[in-house]
């Protein structure tokens, strides 16, 4: 495809982004915008991008394609800043966000006066942060969850396939709500999780230094997302607010359940309890 495509975040996603739209739209111009200048150099060197604006109004006016990879806090606020632009009548514009419904609803008045969005997330990426960790095959065979509002029309979305068929995932569709619940499960609940294990670990090492040198093995695998951005999941967290409060309910519950198996010695229940977890997670793909 031909155009202009403007990136504001050129950190991992973004970055990744523009690599994947480059590989399979040679033709098509990428700009990009960030707050880093680093950020800006690197991609400049690497030809992740063609060129910078200083400005969103510089970039988005002229963009056949948008794509937000900004925390999604920051996500929010520049769609309400888009919604006062002079956009090109036919501009699609997408996000990379990890939650969907607060970002969703942050493009009503874009979706109200025409403009064609579409809430994205690619279900890929790592604790890495910035644009030297941009890579072209991060999100290859990974799913990338679309949520087109019900005004979006069926073309505008196989045509943001299109652009982004360079990322060789796979395109699922839902709902903002069926997203956030999802990776409310699968992904920012898991990440409370590890950080919580880290957090407590570093209270014991405390009174004893041993801890830090032990800490490999299982609690490395179990606890290597704690490394990701802080303000990313900050944004997370306080964007998927309901979702996360009501699993945490859940879980202080299964905690409760299992104090009590273990305060009681109920050595079947507590095998019970392994057991299932282990049938679950080795039948996961
Ligand atoms: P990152 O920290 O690598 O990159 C974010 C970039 O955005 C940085 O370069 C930062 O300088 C820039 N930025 C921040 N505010 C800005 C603003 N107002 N204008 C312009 N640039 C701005 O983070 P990332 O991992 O690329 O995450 C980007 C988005 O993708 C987030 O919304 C995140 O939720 C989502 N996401 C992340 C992952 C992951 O594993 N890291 C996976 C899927 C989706």
């Amino acid at each position: 495809m031909k155009g202009k495509v403007f990136v504001i975040g050129l950190g991992l996603i973004g970055g990744s982004l523009a690599m994947a739209v480059r590989h399979a739209h040679p033709e098509a111009v990428i700009v990009g915008m960030d707050l880093s200048e680093k950020n800006i150099q690197l991609s400049m060197l690497l030809g992740i991008i063609d060129d910078s604006v200083s400005s969103l109004e510089a970039g988005a006016c002229e963009a056949d394609l948008i794509l937000l990879a900004v925390p999604v806090n920051e996500t929010v606020k520049i769609l309400a800043q888009l919604a006062d632009m002079d956009l090109k009548s036919e501009v699609l514009i997408s996000d990379a966000g990890s939650t969907k419904d607060t970002v969703v609803k942050a493009a009503k008045p874009l979706i109200d006066k025409g403009v064609a969005f579409i809430g994205g997330h690619p279900m890929a990426g790592s604790h890495k942060s910035g644009a030297a960790a941009a890579k072209l095959h991060l999100f290859e065979h990974a799913f990338y969850l679309l949520t087109p509002g019900d005004s979006i029309k069926e073309e505008k979305v196989e045509q943001l396939k299109g652009w982004l068929q360079g990322t060789r995932a796979n395109f699922l569709i839902v709902s903002p709500a069926t997203h956030d619940k999802l990776t409310g499960v699968i992904s920012h609940f898991p990440h409370i999780v590890a950080s919580g294990l880290v957090k407590q670990a570093e209270n014991y090492s405390k009174e004893n230094k041993l801890i830090s040198r032990l800490a490999a093995g299982g609690f490395r695998d179990i606890t290597r997302i704690a490394s990701s951005s802080p303000e990313m999941w900050r944004d997370i967290l306080l964007h998927n607010r309901e979702v996360l409060l009501e699993l945490m309910n859940d879980w202080l519950n299964e905690m409760e359940h299992i104090k009590g198996l273990v305060a009681n010695e109920d050595s079947e229940e507590i095998l019970r309890f392994f057991t299932d977890a282990k049938i679950f997670r080795d039948d996961l793909p």
